[in-house]
């Protein structure tokens, strides 16, 4: 994970550092990504491709041995920065992503040989930082039993790592956590995904060049524009093992030092059809999932595209219009800003190790890679991607608005004539999820009183109950005013009235955490804008970066554990107040 100074670097290096000859090493894994190829050829002996089978499997056979042991042999390699050896057979990236594909070749030979282990190469002058100019991710694709089923699936994550010195390739930058924990976990859904017959192809990727520009995802990503290969969705997998808050991380954060959450982990996304993948592997663990775990998760749908300021290998893809999200674990440690003299905090530094021995007997036993939480995580990915990968087609609607209610027509050539019909309001996740059978055509009251706000979508459902992936949402009931009161009046007159609109927080009351939305019908010039919240005195609590695009803008408060009480949140923009509300929190 980055910090802003590198964000930057990388919208400014897209012109600098561009990624050229894009290829993959296998020249049959581009055609499998093109669905040019016999499926006969990696048919399984024994089919394993019914929902139930898969995630009973997935959810039994996720080991945390294999993620302590991948996490033990990845340290071995004491620095896999991009800018690292990559001669030594024990030091350094190539080491790294040479045993990386050979643990993908090693579990294509229990698969029989069905998974087909490849290099994305890629040309990109970094002669000024490092004498280097060719990189490699190290992938592998398991080919879809339907090669016309258009759109592969990935499951990715950034085995490149860092300490203080982003260039430093001799450092001790062991990287377990950010982002080990998330190169150990896709490694394990491929040894265990492949023995699966999926409709679609999975690529498990595993990048580099994450730390300085998203080099890698980038790279991937393009390539897959330059040859029209057609991305289903990303799951990308970045700092997602640990559960001990730093005494610094960044914001939306967790509580403060050394608090512990092994059950959450956070989706974060950008909107459109990338937070519609994360609600789609949301559902999925809450109906497929939640009844057969022993630990229940709690599955957060963040607001944000990434940590303030930061980013991450999902950002590339969804640049380039393919459907992408992150999951990050709630805990991290620190905010990665290793150019603060008080920074303490593990991530980016060599101290990102994974543990500590407490009792001097030479043998790590205290982990700060929790595997538990690391294999719950690993099984959310594997079930969402699984599910992605055999659902159907997805579909598309239309809706017509009456004054108190709205007809959805869906728009289905396949005929599956089973939907699901999902519903919400300002928050996050949905309110009410419809289900249509042998219709294309529901009327849906308008919902009084508490709904103020109303996005549609869509998914088609198939023989097995697995549903496509969502379609994108379409505002139904936008005629609200101020107060969040729904009124008849044609839209054109609110604007009149007022050209942003701010909502009433939800929840309120809330503890810890709560969602401010704000609606703008017409662009606004200015220079700044910032959600502003104080206590009833007028002492600013927090300042958080307003984004003023025309339509539904969210931005999450955190309020952590402080002060209860009442507070005032203000949209201010250049330095004036547009309008504020109150809020409530109750511990
Ligand atoms: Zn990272």
């Amino acid at each position: 994970m980055r910090i802003l100074s590198t964000l930057v670097l990388s919208f400014f290096s897209t012109f600098l550092f561009s990624q050229t000859n894009i290829l993959t090493t296998n020249p049959l894994a581009k055609e499998i990504m093109l669905g040019n190829y016999n499926p006969a050829d990696y048919a399984a002996g024994i089919v394993i491709d019914q929902p139930e089978d898969i995630k009973n499997i997935i959810n039994n056979e996720l080991n945390t041995d294999s993620l302590t042991s991948y996490l033990f042999k990845l340290s071995t390699f004491e620095n896999r920065n991009t800018c690292s050896d990559t001669v030594s057979n024990t030091f350094g990236i190539g080491a790294a992503r040479r045993w990386t594909n050979s643990m993908f070749e090693k579990f294509s030979g229990q698969n029989e040989g069905r998974l087909i282990p490849f290099y994305l190469q890629f040309d990109q002058n970094l002669n000024a930082q490092c004498s280097m100019n060719r990189f490699r991710n190290s992938c592998a694709i398991l080919p879809g039993s339907d090669p016309e089923s258009s759109g592969i699936i990935i499951i990715e994550a950034h085995m490149d790592s860092r300490c203080e010195n982003v260039w430093d390739g001799n450092c001790e930058a062991h990287g377990m956590e950010d982002n080990g924990s998330g190169t150990a976990l896709v490694l394990e859904l491929a040894r265990i995904m492949s023995q699966f017959t999926y409709k679609h192809s999975i690529v498990f990727m595993e990048t580099i060049g994450e730390e300085q520009g998203l080099y890698g995802a980038n790279a991937f990503a393009q390539y897959c524009l330059n040859e029209g290969i057609e991305v289903k969705g990303v799951l990308n997998n970045d700092v997602i093992g640990g559960i001990v808050c730093g005494e610094t991380s960044s914001a939306p954060s967790c509580p403060g030092l050394n608090h512990i959450d092994s059950t959450q982990v956070r989706l974060f996304s950008s909107g459109g059809l990338n937070k519609q993948l994360s609600r789609f592997n949301k559902l999925q663990y809450q109906e497929e999932l939640l009844d057969i775990v022993s630990v229940p998760m709690m599955l957060t749908i963040m607001s944000s595209e990434d940590r303030q300021g930061r980013g991450g290998d999902h950002i590339p893809f969804r640049q380039k219009g393919f459907p992408a999200m992150r999951f990050t674990c709630a805990n991290e440690h620190g905010n990665a800003n290793v150019s603060d003299p008080d920074y303490h905090d593990r991530q980016h530094t060599t101290g990102d190790k994974l543990g500590a021995d407490t009792n001097g007997d030479g043998v790590v036993d205290s982990f700060f890679v929790d595997m538990n939480y690391l294999a719950r995580n690993a099984v959310i990915n594997g079930v969402s991607a699984s599910f992605l990968a055999i659902g159907p087609d997805p579909v598309d609607f239309s809706g017509e608005k009456f004054a108190d209610s709205l007809r959805i027509t869906i728009d289905d050539p396949n005929d599956y004539n089973h939907y699901r019909i999902f519903t919400r309001t300002n928050m996050q996740d949905f309110d009410t999820i419809y289900t249509l059978v042998n219709s294309k055509e529901i009327t849906i009251k308008r919902v009084t009183g508490g709904a103020v706000l109303f996005q549609v979508s869509v998914a088609s459902v198939d023989e097995n109950g697995i549903e496509s992936c969502f379609s994108k949402e379409q505002f139904a009931f936008p005629t609200i005013n101020s107060d969040g009161e729904i009124i008849e009046a044609p839209e054109e007159e609110i604007k009149r009235k007022s050209p942003i609109e701010l909502f009433q927080n939800r929840p309120n009351p809330f503890d810890e955490a709560t969602m401010i939305n704000y609606l703008i019908h017409e662009k606004i010039d200015h220079s700044e804008a910032w959600m502003v919240v104080t206590d009833m005195n007028g002492r600013e609590i927090q300042r958080l970066p307003a984004p003023m695009k025309v339509g539904l803008n969210e931005v999450l408060y955190t309020h952590g554990y402080n002060t209860v009480g009442t507070f005032i949140y203000s949209l201010v923009v250049d330095g004036k107040v547009i309008h504020s509300r109150q809020m409530v929190f109750a511990n």
